[in-house]
C-alpha cells in the first residue's frame, strides 16, 4: 500500500525539524493521510482511538486498538508500538506520551469526541493544527510519489478510454456509475472515491449525483470520477455526447479545451497559483463563457484527492517542482448542460507535465 523508496526516517525528521521551528512540543496523528505520510500505516476511523504521538526530541509511539496491532508494520527503527486493551483508556495513554508539552499539534481529521478529550487530559497545553507540520512536507511529492500518481492517472485514463466503447443510450446514470466503479477498483485502486456520471440537463450541477435519468440521443455525459492506488488518488473528467453534438455544446467544448490547454502551459514553475485559475477564466471570458465557470481552475492532489496547492483566485502561492494539481475548468449553463475536462498536472523544472494522456476529444459514444 506505498510507493517504492518512500524514507519514513525522512519525512518524520523533516517533521521534527518543523516542530522546532514552530516550537511544537508533539505532534498528535490519527485517522487522516498525514500518519500513513510519515509512517506508512491508516488508522482505521473507529470509536477505539489510534494515536502516534511524536515528541519533538524522543521516540514517537503510536498507541492502537488492540485488535488492530496485528496490521501495524514492523518499523522499530521508527516508532515503538503501544496496543491498548479495551479495559484501558486510550487518551490517558497519550496524554501520557504528550505529558509536559505546551504545544501540542492535532490532526486536521482527528475526531472531535478524541480532540476534546485530550484538551480535557491536558488543560495546560495548547492545541494547533498538525497542517502546520505537515502540509508543507506533503505538498511537494517526491519521484516515488509522482510515480504512484502516474500509475493512478494511467489506470483511469484506460478507463476513460474503455468507456468510449460502452453504450450510453438507454442507460442510467447510476449503471454507469456502478460500471466505473467497477472499472476503478478493476484496474488496480484499492478505493473508488467518486464517480460522477451527469447527463444532459444534469451535467449543469457540477457535483451532480448519479440518479435514475436514461441517456438520451444527443445529451452531453460528463463522467468524472478517481479512487486512490497504492495510496496516491486518481481524478480525470472527460466528456461523452450521443449521436452527434450539437453545434452550441461543440462551440462550448471547444472552448473550453482551449482554456483548459492554456491553463496547463501556464501551470510553470514559478507561476502564482492564481495566475493559472486567471488564465483559465480569461480564455472562456474571451469565449463568452466566463459566467459559467462557476468554480475554482483547480485543486492539489496526493494522498488525497483534495489538497494543497489551490488554483483559485487569491491565491499567491508559487508554483514549485513537485506540486500536484488538477486542472479543471468547466462552463455550467442552468437547464441546458454542463463540460469539464479535467488532467492531474505535476510542475517540473523542464515545464508542466500532464498524468493523464486519455483523448481530451469530445467522445462520440453510441
Ligand atoms: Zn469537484
Ligand atoms: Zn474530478
Ligand atoms: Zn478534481
Amino acid at each position: 500500500m506505498e510507493p517504492p523508496t518512500v524514507t519514513y526516517e525522512g519525512r518524520l525528521a523533516r517533521a521534527r525539524s518543523r516542530m522546532g521551528d514552530l516550537g511544537i512540543d508533539a505532534l498528535c496523528l490519527s485517522v487522516g493521510p498525514d500518519l500513513p505520510y510519515l509512517i506508512g500505516y491508516e488508522a482505521t476511523a473507529l470509536d477505539r482511538l489510534t494515536m502516534l504521538v511524536v515528541p519533538r526530541d524522543s521516540e514517537p509511539v503510536l498507541v492502537v486498538p488492540r485488535l488492530e496491532a496485528a496490521r501495524v508494520p514492523d518499523r522499530p527503527a521508527l516508532f515503538s508500538v503501544r496496543p491498548w486493551d479495551e479495559i484501558e483508556d486510550p487518551i490517558e495513554l497519550v496524554s501520557n506520551q504528550a505529558r509536559g508539552a505546551s504545544v501540542v499539534a492535532i490532526g486536521d481529521h482527528t475526531w472531535a469526541r478524541f480532540v476534546l478529550a485530550l484538551q480535557g487530559a491536558l488543560p495546560r497545553a495548547r492545541f494547533v493544527s498538525a497542517s502546520l507540520v505537515t502540509a508543507p512536507l506533503r505538498v511537494i511529492k517526491d519521484e516515488a510519489e509522482i510515480a504512484a500518481l502516474s500509475d493512478a492517472a494511467h489506470a483511469v485514463d484506460a478507463i476513460a478510454s474503455a468507456i468510449r466503447e460502452r453504450p450510453f443510450r438507454g442507460r442510467s446514470e447510476r449503471e454507469i456509475h456502478r460500471e466505473l466503479v467497477e472499472l476503478i477498483l478493476d484496474h488496480g485502486h484499492e478505493r473508488a472515491n467518486f464517480a460522477i456520471v451527469a447527463s444532459g440537463p444534469n451535467a449543469a450541477s457540477p457535483h451532480h449525483e448519479p440518479g435514475e435519468r436514461r441517456v438520451e440521443e444527443e445529451d452531453v455525459v460528463l463522467c468524472d470520477f478517481g479512487g486512490t492506488m497504492n495510496a496516491y488518488c486518481s481524478d480525470i473528467t472527460r466528456m461523452f455526447v450521443v449521436g452527434q453534438a450539437r453545434s452550441e455544446v461543440a462551440d462550448a467544448y471547444e472552448a473550453l479545451a482551449i482554456a483548459q490547454e492554456a491553463a496547463v502551459r501556464r501551470a510553470t514553475v514559478g507561476t502564482p497559483c492564481e495566475e493559472v485559475d486567471r488564465v483559465a477564466r480569461a480564455a472562456l471570458d474571451d469565449a463568452g463563457l466566463g459566467q459559467y465557470f462557476i468554480h475554482r481552475t483547480g485543486h492539489g492532489i496526493g494522498m488525497e484527492a483534495h489538497e494543497d496547492p489551490y488554483l483559485v483566485a487569491g491565491n499567491e502561492t508559487l508554483l514549485a517542482p513537485g506540486h500536484a494539481f488538477s486542472v479543471e475548468p468547466g462552463v455550467y449553463l442552468p437547464d441546458r448542460f454542463g463540460l469539464r475536462l479535467e488532467d492531474i498536472v505535476v510542475a517540473s523544472e523542464s515545464g508542466p507535465r500532464r498524468l493523464n494522456i486519455a483523448s481530451r476529444d469530445l467522445t462520440e459514444v453510441d
